[in-house]
């Protein structure tokens, strides 16, 4: 199983995640003439799309939504609404049951599953880290980066902040036999793969409301400068990313979605003002 998701999947964080998704289900097939994928621009269109899981638990019923190339989209919503099944669908875990996902005006079941993976980069709430040495782990997402290469990535995205204070620095072991990471700096790790990876497309999956105040402001800074030029999708589970994102896609819990701008929301729908202003009170 192992082997086979790795394969699969290039995004180690992402193959642990949905390891529940190979297990209920065959992975999505390519198509005999799929091609390669290799994005040029980013843009993302969700056309009428409609969705269950096999257990026939309905997660959507006819959602549209259009992404310009390098617009920064907050996925928003409680816990359990659909927000990481958008992100799921569109790394084609599985396809939809009507409708189609297109990136840059082509849908995306033309191309090799493997192809469309390499072009997303995941960032996932918590982090997959082997084992090893800190320079194993960026090096899983690229393996010809030079050193100087991770290094940047590292200070891109403020990793190396911590990382250049360890005794063996990128030769550090982290993990079970190793020096023991907090969440913040785990997800600058992941953060720094990421930049490595350099793909068009990004999901990040927010963790920052388990992290303390200086890590959260560490990796928001982070995720800033990784965004820039690409298409991002930021699942927010404590609405922190409305700050930084475009636009909000609001999930209202029943299947379909609102999206606009914060401010415009904020004005126009009654349960996503409810929604923003009890997390405010609740962090309060
Ligand atoms: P969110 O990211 O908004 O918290 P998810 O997309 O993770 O929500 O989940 C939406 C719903 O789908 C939840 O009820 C969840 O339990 C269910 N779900 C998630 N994965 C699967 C699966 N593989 N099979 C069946 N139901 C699932």
């Amino acid at each position: 199983m192992a082997d086979l998701l790795f394969q699969c999947v290039d995004n180690l964080a992402a193959a642990k995640r949905i390891l529940k998704i190979f297990d209920a289900q065959p992975l999505v097939k390519d198509k005999p003439d799929a091609k390669q994928l290799d994005i040029k621009r980013g843009g993302v269109e969700l056309k009428d799309l409609h969705f269950c899981y096999p257990d026939g638990n309905q997660i959507f019923n006819n959602i549209s939504l259009s992404v310009q190339p390098g617009e920064t989209i907050a996925l928003v919503g409680p816990s359990g609404v659909g927000k990481s099944t958008l992100a799921i669908l569109l790394m084609r875990f599985y396809d939809p049951d009507q409708g189609q996902i297109f990136i840059d005006g082509i849908d995306v079941q033309t191309y090799t599953v493997n192809s469309l993976r390499k072009n997303i980069s995941v960032v996932w709430q918590e982090p997959f880290i082997i084992n090893d040495t800190i320079k194993a782990n960026l090096l899983m997402v690229e393996p010809g980066a030079t050193e100087q290469q991770l290094i940047t990535a590292c200070k891109h995205s403020y990793a190396w902040d911590f990382i250049s204070g360890l005794d063996d620095g990128l030769q550090t072991k982290i993990g079970a036999d190793g020096v023991t990471l907090s969440a913040g700096q785990v997800q600058r790790l992941a953060i720094a793969q990421a930049f490595l990876r350099d793909a068009a497309i990004l999901i990040f999956d927010e963790a920052t409301s388990a992290l303390d105040s200086l890590s959260e402001i560490n990796v928001i800074n982070a995720l800033d400068k990784l965004k820039k030029n690409k298409t991002t999708f930021i699942i927010s589970h404590c609405f922190s990313a409305i700050k930084i994102a475009d636009r909000v896609v609001y999930f209202n819990g029943d299947g379909t979605i609102t999206e606009g701008e914060h401010a415009d929301l904020m004005q126009q729908h009654a349960g996503y003002k409810r929604a923003v202003e009890w997390q405010t009170t609740e962090v309060d």
